[in-house]
């Protein structure tokens, strides 16, 4: 993704991850949040032509390459974009694959002695988070599978790590039906995992 930054249209209707995740927060999120995102990137960018070439992710990667007067937007505003633009890429109404196969699961078990087990570090990861921000599972630069949160839209990539799968706990993911039980929208968003491509992802990350 680079310059001049747009917003990619989901795969699914607003309406179809229901009753985990409801058609108004998703299309705010999407339409609005993720919009602002954007535009906001967009605007820091623009009088820069020097890094309108410049892959979005590695323009992340080395966030102080930036001229500092633009580096906080771009941090806030272009993490905000990738990491929504990948968000919504591992959800999926199908769902027709409730659980990950294949090498990512084995990494998984490997990691994390279980899928259930991950399932709780994950949830729990996401659940503990102070404020707003991101549960995330990467791959970091020893190879191996990691979870944390990290605040704000900081993606995994400013600290040298491979995103593999992330989970937005920002009130805006999850207010209009959840209210304060974000554990509740926590163990439905399970329900809507799109395994596939998260094992995409994850042979692509770990191929590189
Ligand atoms: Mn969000």
């Amino acid at each position: 993704m680079k310059y001049p930054y747009s917003l990619p249209s989901l795969t699914y209707p607003y309406d179809s991850l229901e009753p985990y995740i409801d058609k108004m927060t998703m299309e705010i999120h999407h339409t609005k949040h993720h919009q602002a995102y954007i535009n906001n990137l967009n605007s820091a960018l623009e009088k820069y032509p020097e890094f309108h070439s410049i892959e979005l992710e590695e323009i992340l990667k080395n966030l102080n390459n930036l001229p500092e007067e633009i580096r906080t937007p771009v941090r806030n505003n272009g993490g905000g974009h990738l990491n929504h633009n990948l968000f919504w890429q591992i959800m999926t109404p199908e769902n027709e694959i409730e659980e990950p196969q294949g090498e990512l699961r084995k990494s998984i078990e490997k990691y994390f002695s279980s899928f259930e087990n991950f399932k709780n570090i994950f949830s729990e990861t996401a659940l503990k988070h102070f404020g707003s921000g991101w549960a995330w599972l990467v791959i970091d630069k020893s190879r191996n599978l990691k979870i944390y949160s990290l605040p704000n839209q900081d993606n995994p990539l400013m600290y040298n790590d491979l995103p593999i799968m992330g989970l937005d706990v920002w009130e805006h993911a999850y207010y209009l039906k959840y209210q304060n039980r974000r554990q509740e929208y926590i163990q439905n968003w399970w329900n809507v995992i799109n395994w596939k491509k998260i094992e995409e992802i994850y042979l692509e990350v770990i191929n590189k």
